[in-house]
């Protein structure tokens, strides 16, 4: 049994796909054309944000937000440690210094108090991950950013369809940053990803910076980048977007389906106060994680670890970060405990109970 089956989601998709491809291709438009439009506003509107800026990545969507933010050289921006590397990577693409808080024991996502602790003279920015589709406590970093005067901006590249107090990810800081990657749940077909936000002055300086500091045609206002969406992607995108809400429950049902059926011998995720798990991974956690991985694979069922090397231990980013005061243990402890199950909407109901019985069987 596969972690992630991709093929099974083309296929479902194949034939909105392909009549979505070849209107593309008799289009004559191939980038940030009307299919960019149409999608930038459905994204917008599914995010509950006033606008949508798409973009070529989920990495440039932090770094242009950052960017748009007045991010520099010089400056400070608090995440976490327990996330995939571009977090980090985006921030000193902007000159800036990362400073790592640790996490919640609990939710895995940014301790409000550690990153309290983290915030220094130079701090500019707080950018809390939704690790695995659980958003960061942002009642809590909310009120921390507005009394510091700090920008918040959410890293929802995992957070595709999950929910805070009612609203979903990547509303509630200055900007949301989402990946379109295609393994996230909502994928492209290729590279994409988009900024959310409510400050439309924000948004038109983020439609420069994707493309040349253009403010129209021809005409640069200020430097900027190339980093676009093409049209086949946003059509693509479109057509999956319709989809993402049944894909969220599908995720629901199956973590739910885990929990009832492993819940009572292995640590796993829910719901949090305020939050609903969009279950981008099911990531559960044992002191004895190896030797369940090998039971597990010793069965078929292939499994994974995200993210085995904390940032701050990675060779290409542990010297240009810096570990906020009390360091970073529950980080580092979490990073030898968890483990990802397979969870994916296309995941059979007999897959699922191969998983429970070769969890329960192993305990
Ligand atoms: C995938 C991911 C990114 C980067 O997205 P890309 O589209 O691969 O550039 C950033 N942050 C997190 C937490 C991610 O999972």
């Amino acid at each position: 049994m596969p972690f992630l089956a991709l093929a099974r989601r083309t296929a479902s998709l194949r034939r909105e796909y392909e009549r979505a491809f070849r209107e593309v291709l008799g289009s004559g438009r191939f980038i940030l054309g009307p299919r960019v439009e149409v999608f930038e506003a459905a994204f917008a509107r599914a995010s509950g944000t006033r606008h949508c800026v798409a973009v070529a990545s989920g990495t440039d969507a932090l770094w242009l937000s950052l960017s748009a933010a007045g991010v520099g050289p010089g400056d400070e921006v608090v995440t976490v440690a327990n996330t995939c590397v571009p977090t980090v990577a985006a921030i000193l693409q902007c000159g800036a210094t990362p400073v790592l808080a640790d996490v919640d024991p609990e939710t895995m996502t940014m301790d409000p108090g550690s990153a309290a602790r983290a915030i220094s003279r130079r701090t500019r920015a707080l950018l809390p991950v939704h690790l695995y589709g659980l958003c960061a406590d942002l009642g809590a970093l909310k009120e921390l950013a507005r009394a510091k005067g700090l920008a918040l901006i959410e890293d929802c590249a995992q957070a595709a369809g999950a929910v805070y107090g009612g609203r979903p990810a990547g509303g509630h800081g200055l900007v949301g940053a989402f990946s379109f990657y295609p393994t996230k749940n909502l994928g492209a077909l290729g590279d994409g990803g988009a900024v959310t936000t409510d400050d439309a002055s924000l948004a038109e300086r983020l439609r420069r910076l994707r493309f040349y500091g253009y403010e129209k045609a021809q005409v640069s206002r200020e430097t900027g980048h190339n980093s676009r969406l093409d049209e086949i992607q946003a059509a693509l995108l479109s057509v999956a977007l319709a989809r993402l809400p049944a894909w969220t429950r599908s995720r629901r049902n199956l973590a739910a389906l885990y929990r009832d059926g492993f819940g009572d011998v292995l640590a796993c995720p829910d719901d949090a106060p305020r939050r609903r798990h969009s279950y981008h991974l099911f990531v559960t956690r044992s002191p004895r994680r190896d030797a369940l991985r090998r039971a597990l694979a010793a069965k078929g069922i292939e499994t994974a670890v995200h993210y085995p090397i904390p940032v701050h231990r990675q060779r290409g980013y542990d010297k240009v970060c810096r570990i906020g005061p009390g360091g970073l243990p529950v980080t580092e402890r979490l990073s030898r405990e968890i483990v990802s199950l397979p969870l994916y909407p296309e995941l059979r109901s007999s897959e699922a109970k191969r998983v429970i019985a070769a969890v329960r069987a192993h305990a």
